[in-house]
């Protein structure tokens, strides 16, 4: 059957280089061109960035990538064995996909990436949320990505754009949103991949501000937060005791009830308590 690029399907290049999925490198693969087309077009327009792709495994959502335009991708793939396969897809676009075959969380990808860039990726679910919140929390911001598109576990999805007084609301949730509009874009059923995974996935899409939403110390705001919701349904006298005698004025001060708990305080007042803290 034909395909959008004219490639081969990805059912027939993964018969054809014995692709086995290894589960304990989070291999569920998308193999719907259309599909992943839709996900690169839910990132915006490629044709004027260079995309980062952590996992590009087959090359189902690279693909999709590269058809829809984007300027350059650079994909980076532990699993040696994918690499013929990326390399007749970087054959069929010449000058447009650099592949290297490392892992995400050692290579230097920045020093092959020229801005603007986005990062799009369908995560290994062991360490999708350890990048995520690598690339929440570089040294400067704005950071080196305009955009993040990320497929995680539906669930964890959830708790990027949780709101306060619901389940998922935590520390993830106000890291993310502090610097970033986040919003699920897609929800895809297990089925969706190959092999299907036991939960449902969601595509989350990050765009940094160019500065944090409302003004704090990071380093202040990370330690409230982590006492605050490590105790979550203990109210935040309580919970937060560790950050010295002062708290409950503290809290007053930055207009929250000492006896409400953490999930039901918003990012502003969370923020509002670590300037009160730090200053
Ligand atoms: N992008 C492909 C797709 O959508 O069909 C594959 C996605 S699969 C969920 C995750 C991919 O990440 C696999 O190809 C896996 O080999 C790769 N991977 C796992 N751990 C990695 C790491 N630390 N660095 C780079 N790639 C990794």
């Amino acid at each position: 059957m034909a395909t959008l690029d004219g490639l081969p399907p990805l059912r027939e290049v993964i018969r054809a280089h014995d692709l086995v999925a290894k589960k304990q490198l989070g291999q569920n693969f998308l193999l719907d061109l259309n599909l992943t087309a839709k996900i690169a077009r839910s990132a915006g327009d490629l044709s004027i960035c260079d995309v980062l792709e952590v996992g590009p495994g087959p090359g189902g959502l690279t693909r999709g990538l590269l058809v829809e335009g984007a300027r350059r991708v650079l994909a980076v793939e532990k699993d040696p064995r994918c690499m013929p396969v990326l390399a007749e897809i970087a054959a069929a676009y010449p000058g447009r996909l650099e592949v290297i075959n490392g892992d995400a969380l050692e290579v230097d990808a920045l020093a092959h990436l020229t801005a603007p860039v986005r990062v799009i990726a369908n995560l290994p679910y062991n360490v999708g949320t350890e990048l995520l919140i690598r690339w929440l929390t570089p040294k400067v911001w704005p950071p080196f990505w305009d955009s993040l598109t990320l497929m995680f576990q539906k669930e964890v999805a959830e708790r990027i754009v949780a709101k306060p007084r619901t389940e998922h609301y935590g520390r993830l949730a106000l890291l993310a949103q502090w610097r970033c509009d986040a919003k699920i874009v897609l929800v895809l059923p297990p089925e969706a991949f190959t092999p299907a995974p036991k939960v449902h996935s969601a595509v989350v899409h990050l765009t940094r501000l160019m500065q944090p939403r409302y003004p704090a110390d990071e380093a202040v705001l990370n330690r409230i937060t982590a006492m605050a919701f490590n105790q979550r349904r203990k109210m935040l006298r309580s919970s937060l005791k560790g950050m010295g005698p002062d708290i409950e004025a503290q809290l007053v001060a930055a207009g929250i009830e000492p006896t409400a708990r953490a999930e039901e305080i918003s990012l502003e007042r969370f923020c509002a308590l670590a300037r009160v803290v730090a200053g």
